[in-house]
């Protein structure tokens, strides 16, 4: 999931509200309306003197761009383990590699920290037009959907393009399977569909509903991903069906054709299952209680092999540290990484953490999320609340990064599993990259290890160890507090 492109479309909306509403106050005097766009408040000078960090980074980006160690690591991770859903063996065999692996490494206080996480698991599925010609159509449940009888589920299909046209026809679609189609705009606006798209229907009397892949492209590959239930709304299956089934639905929905459709999913939940975050850390030298966390999660959906879609952000963290104990780079502070479980479905592992975190979460100065894709990295995305000093400190910071491309400031980011620990105040922030390709096949069965570039992967350790070790090793405070 990508939640900072979620927080970024809520923002955004916030922003719109925020000019609106300037622009209906009077303004002063004669003079023109003010700008819609909020001038951003000047920031305060950095503390942090870089001079003294231009060598531990060239060393650092040396380091990363000539060791194949984060590749051959994820390799082994999405080709030998594979992908990892929530309950699957897979994602414990992965979580016992990766503890024995860290510990191997000699990295300081290596656990595996337990969570319980549901477990729900797809079955078979299958997807057919039975009328007017028979036809078998691509389908991908979605995860936490509950399944249809076994002999599935027959009825009429009946096309939308948004929630407005399903509201038109309203009783219209009662007993029927309602099909969204529509077009992807960017993930946080056409994600809702996935999200809200089968209680929506329910309420009408639909039997099921259908969702058009949340992508901008499709070659026939459909697209998974978390779905809810309205606890107000009768519960209906759900599945992604690719573009080009959403289109040749809608076309023939246009020429006023009624397909009828046969949908079955054996999809249930199972009793929640025992998993575990993976942490391990860079004990720091000086103030070892105050700590910057890195990670992502390591659980991903059960189709392809979660290679961008987290093992990449995974591997990115654990590289991190890994390196810079092998440069002999010890900060101040503690650089703590964190492989969280049960992102996709659940976000039981964010959870976990800060719960079990509570004492220490005021110690936390930064807390750094990949989740975004290991493509070439182009900075970080800090949190639109951080404190002016840590932005401040941040894009000075950066510039220790502008020999490899990556020292872009975002103004807002962070991530669905840090959420948990940023909501309790600390600073949030996410390694962003260039995003143009990564929703072509995140959650799908061709997010797999050759749709990863080695090098763009070595430059995202590169980024995160380089921000990482120093915000941990400044001697100045990072937020200015
Ligand atoms: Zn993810």
């Amino acid at each position: 999931m990508r939640l900072s492109q979620l927080a970024a479309f809520v923002f955004s909306l916030i922003f719109i509200a925020m000019a609106v509403q300037a622009q209906q106050q009077p303004g002063p005097g004669a003079q023109p309306l003010a700008s819609p766009t909020p001038t951003p408040a000047p920031l305060p000078p950095p503390t942090v003197k870089i001079d003294a960090y231009r060598g531990a980074a060239a060393r650092i980006i040396g380091a990363a761009l000539t060791s194949d160690r984060a590749y051959s690591r994820l390799a082994h991770l999405t080709d030998t383990i594979g992908n990892r859903l929530s309950g699957s063996q897979n994602l414990e065999r992965g979580i016992e590699w990766a503890v024995a692996e860290m510990k191997r490494d000699g990295l300081d206080n290596v656990r595996a920290e337990k969570v319980m996480v549901p477990h729900w698991v797809r079955g078979e599925e299958s997807l057919e037009m039975l009328t007017p010609v028979p036809r078998k159509l691509q389908v991908l449940g979605l995860g936490n959907s509950i399944g249809t009888p076994a002999e599935g589920i027959s009825a009429e299909a009946i096309v939308v393009r948004n929630f407005a046209e399903l509201d038109r026809l309203g009783e219209q679609v009662r007993g029927k399977i309602v099909v969204y189609n529509a077009p992807y705009t960017n993930y946080g606006a056409t994600v809702v569909y996935r999200l809200q798209g089968a209680s929506r229907a329910a309420r009408y009397g639909a039997v099921a509903a259908l969702v058009r892949s949340i992508t901008p492209v499709s070659l026939q590959t459909p697209h998974t991903g978390a779905m809810n239930y309205d606890p107000n709304q009768p519960k209906i299956p759900v599945a992604a069906v690719t573009i080009e089934v959403a289109e040749f639905l809608q076309r023939m929905n246009d020429r006023g054709e009624r397909p009828t459709l046969r949908l079955k999913m054996e999809a249930k939940f199972l009793p929640d299952a025992e998993s575990a975050n993976v942490i391990a850390e860079l004990k720091g030298s000086e103030k070892p209680d105050e700590v910057i966390v890195i990670g992502g999660h390591f659980d991903s959906w059960d189709v392809g092999q979660g290679a961008h879609d987290d093992g990449g952000g995974c591997i990115v963290a654990w590289e991190t540290v890994r390196l810079l104990k092998e440069l002999g780079l010890r900060p101040r502070r503690t650089i703590r990484v964190v492989l969280y479980t049960n992102e996709e479905n659940g976000l039981r592992g964010g959870n976990a953490y800060r719960d079990a975190h509570k004492a220490e979460i005021a110690k936390h100065i930064l807390a750094i999320e990949s989740d975004s894709g290991v493509y070439r990295p182009e900075g970080f995305g800090l949190a639109a609340t951080a404190p002016s000093q840590a932005r401040a400190n941040m894009l000075e910071i950066a510039k220790l990064l502008s020999g490899i491309g990556a020292d872009q400031i975002a103004s807002d980011g962070g991530g669905a599993d840090i959420g948990p620990i940023t909501r309790e105040g600390v600073i949030g922030a996410s390694l962003d990259v260039d995003g143009t390709h990564y929703f072509d096949i995140h959650h799908t069965p061709a997010d797999t290890l050759d749709k990863v570039n080695p090098r763009e992967l070595a430059l995202c350790v590169a980024t995160m160890a380089v921000m990482a070790y120093t915000v941990a090793d400044m001697p100045e405070s990072f937020g200015g507090k």
